[in-house]
């Protein structure tokens, strides 16, 4: 059989290269960074003399975590 010149795996039908992990962790890692920035820039327009830290802390949070799962439901 066949193999991939990329992954070197069985060339079959409808083959898909598998994601290399670091690959994979290096996308996860970038949209959090993204959904933690578009959400710090969000926080900061809508209350621009925001003072609670905490708030930040949480919007941050959320926004990497809610930009990470978009990723993986697009992804699949
Ligand atoms: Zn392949």
């Amino acid at each position: 059989m066949a193999t991939c010149p990329r992954c070197k795996g069985h060339l079959t039908d409808g083959h898909r290269c598998p994601r290399r992990p670091l690959f994979v962790f290096a996308e996860v890692l970038g949209c959090a960074l993204l959904g933690a920035l578009l959400s710090f820039a969000l926080l900061a327009a809508f209350d621009p003399h925001n003072q609670a830290s905490d708030l930040d802390v949480v919007a941050i949070s959320v926004g990497a975590i809610v930009a990470v799962g978009i990723n993986r439901v697009l992804r699949t």
